[in-house]
């Protein structure tokens, strides 16, 4: 799995996934847009860090920042050829409570940023006539329901019918889109649960792997998906979550 020669974007690559999936990329030999809004230092130094890269400070959620950041990539890097749709946020709120300012923040950020980061990326590699790869981190909840998440659960959910419907349109261009649906995973998004021992003993119950997952294994399947190893495959979701997705106790 190699990523020679090859431009990616990774939003979100201040931290967490996103952060291990830009080193990763840039292992394989890509040159990386670092993508970020929060960790700005973290960022930058990733950038500094990795051999052929650049920091860029954009909100996923405004069509503006999205297209300075595609625009910028394509000046500074030469090209673009694969958008890794990381930056996510999550917020607990039960369904009772949910206002509309959370609900707009939510589907903003998780939904409409990646939609709106997959459009300016697939418009720049259908004219390059590249073709391309767009990898969306999603989650289990775009099929798994979340109880205390309905916002950011039905922004994954969307994300799963964003990737197939784009998988469908691009494929002319030779512009494949899949989804890496994490489990849970130890990263700042789950800095509560990561603090209560006792939250982190009842989670590994209900993983057949028994543990949490780390980011570099989530960048793995990622750089499967960005690279040639994944040629045929477009429209897929695959799940990194030791099973989760799939646990079930016997009566
Ligand atoms: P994280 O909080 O470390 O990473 C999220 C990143 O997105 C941060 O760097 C944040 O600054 C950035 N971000 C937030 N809003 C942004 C915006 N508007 N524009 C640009 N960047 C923005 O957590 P993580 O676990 O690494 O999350 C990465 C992705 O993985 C998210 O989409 C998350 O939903 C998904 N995910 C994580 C887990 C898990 O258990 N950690 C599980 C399933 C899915």
């Amino acid at each position: 799995m190699d990523l020679d020669g090859k431009v990616a974007i990774v939003t979100g690559a201040g931290s967490g996934i996103g952060y291990a999936i830009a080193e990763r990329f840039a292992s394989a030999g890509a040159s990386v847009c670092v993508n970020y809004l929060g960790y700005e230092d973290d960022a930058k130094a990733l950038a500094q860090k990795l051999p052929k890269a650049m920091a860029f400070r954009a909100d996923v959620s405004k069509a503006a920042d999205v297209q300075a950041m595609v625009d910028a990539t394509i000046k500074e890097l030469g090209s673009l050829d694969v958008l890794v749709n990381n930056a996510g946020i999550e917020r607990s709120m039960p369904f009772l409570d949910v206002d509309e300012a959370t609900w707009d923040l939510m589907l903003g950020v998780d939904l409409k940023g990646a939609f709106l980061c997959a459009q300016a990326c697939a418009r720049a590699m259908r004219d390059s006539r590249r073709g391309g790869s767009i990898v969306n981190i999603s989650s289990i909840h775009e099929d798994v329901p979340f109880p205390g998440y309905t916002p950011y659960s039905v922004a994954k959910g969307g994300l799963r019918m964003m990737m197939r419907n784009a998988a469908l349109e691009l494929a002319e261009h030779r512009i494949r889109v899949n989804n890496v649906a994490p489990g849970a995973i130890a990263t700042p998004i789950n800095a509560k649960t990561l603090n209560d021992p006792d939250k982190v003993a009842t989670l590994q119950t209900i993983i057949p792997l028994q543990r949490m997952g780390r980011p570099e294994e989530v960048a793995e399947v990622a750089l499967f998906l960005a690279s040639d190893a994944s040629s045929y495959v477009t429209g897929s979701t695959y799940y990194v979550d030791g099973g989760m997705v799939r646990y079930s106790q016997p009566l």
